[in-house]
């Protein structure tokens, strides 16, 4: 039996956010069992309130060398190594520190087959990532059949305070529905485009909904053009969170959020606000769409899409039809369905 246990991740943030359940299922099939986890440390803060965590040991790869965390590895006295990230990095500390190591499925030649799909035929998905996760440390089953298989981010009282107040700063004398709309991507071909998150903003303040624009750091600019183009009053701008707990602050603190298929929106679905994510080339049959009884998607199931497992090529067609084809209407019944599914859900339990 393992008894002291390290697991690696050290980035993005989507990926920090998704290994939640491991530490869970850790803790429930090896009991007694320490668990640590290694990660950048702009994610550090994500997993600290894990109550299945013992440790959390933020690598900064800008002021650390390698081989001190090979060396902190070494002398960890750790009995195994979860290698969730699989870069040459990760393997090349595991190899070094001579700790045994378990390493997570990418399989890469489904992920091959289901992106070039259209010349081949294939037509499986992948397994969610969570459950390529989950089976590295012996757990079996559906995601999604076992709660305790879905990502959860734990928040202390003092981050559900600065939600709070980032809340209350925008809400104003507002009395409304706050539906967090975060445009940005980490690739730009899988945004959706601005000018239809405008259309979305406008259609939620008409109604009475009070709709926020949320930038990625850095990138103001795409969220105020998105204010200025909805042109109606209620639609608020949000400063950029340049921290990963700021982020969860803020969208724990809101009534709903819509988001481009990004790191944010596996933080909204990890903090359980009702999450609706937008995808075009990329697509939940990679094994990476937001998991939760509150989360939704959106996707035109396209014979091109998946074209890229993150999104990051331009369109092999020549237009993005993907994402120019996925109107306004089709995000905001998206959502309505999903707010209702809620509903339902509370009013069962009430
Ligand atoms: S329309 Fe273009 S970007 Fe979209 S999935 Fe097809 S090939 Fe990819």
């Amino acid at each position: 039996m393992n008894r002291r246990v390290l697991v690696v991740r050290f980035s993005s943030l989507g990926d920090v956010i998704l290994t939640a359940p491991v530490f869970k299922i850790l803790k429930k099939s090896r009991p007694g069992v320490h668990t640590t986890f290694l990660t950048k440390m702009e994610y550090a803060e994500l997993h600290r309130a894990n109550p299945h965590l013992d440790e959390v040991r933020a690598f900064d790869p800008r002021t650390e060398s390698f081989k001190s965390v090979v060396d902190w590895v070494r002398n960890g006295d750790f009995d195994l190594f979860v290698d969730l990230h699989r870069s040459l990095r990760s393997r090349l500390i595991s190899i070094f520190s001579g700790v045994p190591t378990f390493r997570y499925s990418q399989d890469r030649f489904r992920r091959f087959t289901v992106i070039a799909r259209p010349r081949f035929g294939a037509r499986k998905g992948m397994r969610p990532v969570v459950e390529r996760y989950l089976e590295v440390v012996g757990w079996e089953g559906k995601v999604g059949s076992d709660p305790d298989s879905i990502p959860r981010l734990y928040l202390k009282d003092e981050d559900l305070q600065r939600g709070r107040q980032w809340r209350e700063r925008l809400q104003g004398e507002l009395d409304g529905r706050l539906v967090v709309l975060l445009p940005g991507a980490k690739h730009p071909p899988k945004q959706w485009p601005n000018a239809y998150f405008s259309e979305l903003a406008q259609m939620l303040a008409w109604r009475g909904d009070i709709p926020v624009l949320m930038p990625p750091p850095g990138r103001e600019k795409i969220a105020a053009e998105v204010v200025n183009q909805a042109g109606v009053e209620g639609v608020r701008l949000s400063e950029p969170h340049e921290d990963a707990m700021g982020l969860a602050s803020a969208l724990a603190a809101a009534d709903a959020v819509v988001a481009n298929d990004s790191g944010p929106m596996h933080v909204a679905a990890a903090v359980g606000v009702p999450v609706v994510g937008i995808f075009g080339p990329t697509s939940p049959e990679l094994g990476f769409a937001p998991l939760g009884r509150n989360a939704s998607w959106v996707h035109l199931g396209l014979f091109c899409s998946p074209c890229s497992k993150h999104g990051k090529h331009p369109c092999w067609r020549g237009k993005r039809y993907c994402l120019d084809q996925m109107k306004p209407e089709l995000v905001i019944e998206a959502l309505d369905d999903l707010l209702e599914r809620v509903q339902a859900q509370k009013d069962l339990y009430l």
